[in-house]
């Protein structure tokens, strides 16, 4: 757990780098971002993909996908696409569960 990036970037970045933060999970924008508007979700708990998740996290991860569309909303989208990339053949990279939204802004 101590060498995860996205629980060092929990610990570690200013409150203003972050898009949202609360007790329970935090928002950024992605580093390489793959749309004009890439950001990901992500609960403070180090939770390792979506195949960890268990029935004890159904309200966490409801509020998470809460977020996206409140984040999404905030950012002018009005479609987008929210990816879960889950285990190497789903092409996860960082083993912390983070849900990725991506999309264009109207703003
Ligand atoms: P995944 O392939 O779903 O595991 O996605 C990992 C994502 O994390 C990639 O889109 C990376 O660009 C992103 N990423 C890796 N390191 C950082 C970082 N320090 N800050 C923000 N995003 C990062
Ligand atoms: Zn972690």
């Amino acid at each position: 757990m101590t060498d995860c990036i996205f629980c060092k970037i929990n610990a570690i970045l200013t409150p203003t780098e972050f898009i949202y933060k609360d007790e329970e999970m935090s928002a950024f924008y992605d580093i390489s971002p793959k749309a004009p508007v890439h950001f990901m979700i992500i609960p403070k708990l180090h939770i390792e993909s979506m195949d960890a998740l268990t029935e004890q996290h159904i309200n966490l991860i409801g509020k998470m996908m809460l977020k996206a569309s409140t984040l999404a909303k905030e950012h002018g989208l009005k479609g987008y696409k929210v990816k879960i990339n889950t285990g190497v053949e789903g092409g996860q990279e960082v083993f912390h569960l983070h849900i990725h939204v991506l999309g264009r802004s109207y703003k």
